[in-house]
């Protein structure tokens, strides 16, 4: 019996892997969920908005939920890009405790959120917290899946949400789930500016 050496088992998996690499030859915008308990979701979608600005592309964000606090990413983005922003709801939805505002912003935030799905300039469009909407149905699903489908080709959307409709699932191409191994804010640690906003 002849056992492979290193080399040649490394061969073995570069060829697997070339062989999957000539068979993505696919160019086009894509669905990103980026869904669970754990921290990383918003922050990812931000990072990966940068990325595609590094590369001179368009990108524009729709913030379905208001923090209590600006955030890091907003004034970064603000200071360095002229990229749209929105930010559209008022708060969390317990801390609001108004359902009929909640529902209106929701609302607002969908309008703006349907013209960016239209806009062929756009091509990166990061949707902060939308799954929310869905998750307290303050909007249906087959109207958000409908204008996903129709959007231009190259436009990739970034939506991010503790918990994403089955429908959007079935839809993405690429769903990232953030698990909660740890956070800082069960030893007690404050939500730190940097850190957590
Ligand atoms: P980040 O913006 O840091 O990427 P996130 O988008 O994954 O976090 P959200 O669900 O949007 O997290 O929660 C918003 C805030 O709550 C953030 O400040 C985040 O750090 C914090 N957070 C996220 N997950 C947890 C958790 N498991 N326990 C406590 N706080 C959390
Ligand atoms: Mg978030």
């Amino acid at each position: 019996m002849t056992t492979k050496t290193h080399e040649q088992r490394m061969a073995a998996k570069k060829a697997v892997i070339d062989a999957r690499i000539a068979k993505a030859t696919e160019e086009r915008g894509i669905v990103i969920l980026l869904r669970g308990n754990g921290k990383g979701k918003s922050s990812s979608a931000f990072g990966t908005l940068m990325r595609n600005l590094g590369h001179g592309k368009t990108g524009a964000v729709v913030q379905f939920v208001k923090g209590r606090i600006a955030t890091g990413e907003h004034k970064f983005f603000q200071a360095f890009t002229n990229i749209p922003w929105h930010i559209m709801g008022h708060g969390f939805t317990w801390e609001t405790q108004d359902k009929e505002r909640d529902i209106a912003a929701a609302e607002k935030a969908w309008e703006v959120t349907q013209e960016l799905l239209q806009d062929d300039s756009i091509d990166m469009l990061v949707l902060d917290e939308m799954a929310y909407i869905f998750k307290y149905k303050y909007l249906p699903i087959e109207p958000v899946l409908a204008a996903l489908k129709q959007r231009p080709k190259h436009q990739t959307v970034i939506i991010t949400g503790r918990v994403m409709p089955d429908a959007l699932v079935e839809y993405a191409d690429t769903v990232s789930t953030v698990k909660d191994d740890g956070h800082a804010f069960r030893l007690g640690v404050k939500a730190q500016a940097g850190i957590e906003y």
